[in-house]
């Protein structure tokens, strides 16, 4: 039985959201979205003239995590419509990539630059405190 379906049952027999979270080990608000969330089926969904048949959760072929679709950028061009990496792998490939443009010099100057900033807000922070302790 899925966490939906034991709080769905719950609810029938008459307990309350706060008691169907307590059951759960889940707040009460996620007790309440429990139950109201709608079964999730694989979806047949068609895409450029194919059948396919969708599913809640995919695979990151990068970090190989199952995760919900939501968690995937959307991709047309795709059959599933989705990308076949996560959101995450995916900010992390277009970090990748905006360095590869940039030469080592460039990427120190930028290591240099974040230094520098670290450091103003050592100080600052420093300084806040420094203010504080006279009160
Ligand atoms: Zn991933």
């Amino acid at each position: 039985m899925t966490r939906d379906e034991q709080a769905k049952a719950l609810r029938t027999e008459g307990k309350t959201f706060a008691e169907i979270g307590a059951i759960l080990g889940v707040t009460r608000q996620a007790a309440q979205q429990l139950v109201n969330r709608e079964p999730k089926e694989p979806l047949a969904v068609e895409t450029r003239g194919r059948k396919r048949t969708v599913f809640e959760n995919q695979r990151c072929w990068k970090c190989q995590k199952v995760l919900p679709l939501e968690e995937f950028t959307t991709a047309p061009s795709r059959l599933s419509g989705r990308a076949s990496i996560c959101k995450i792998c995916n900010a992390v490939a277009n970090r990748e990539r905006k360095w590869d443009k940039l030469s080592i010099e460039q990427l120190e100057e930028q290591n240099q630059q974040a230094a520098e900033l670290i450091k103003l807000r050592e100080e600052y922070i420093q300084r806040r405190k420094s203010e504080n302790s006279h009160f």
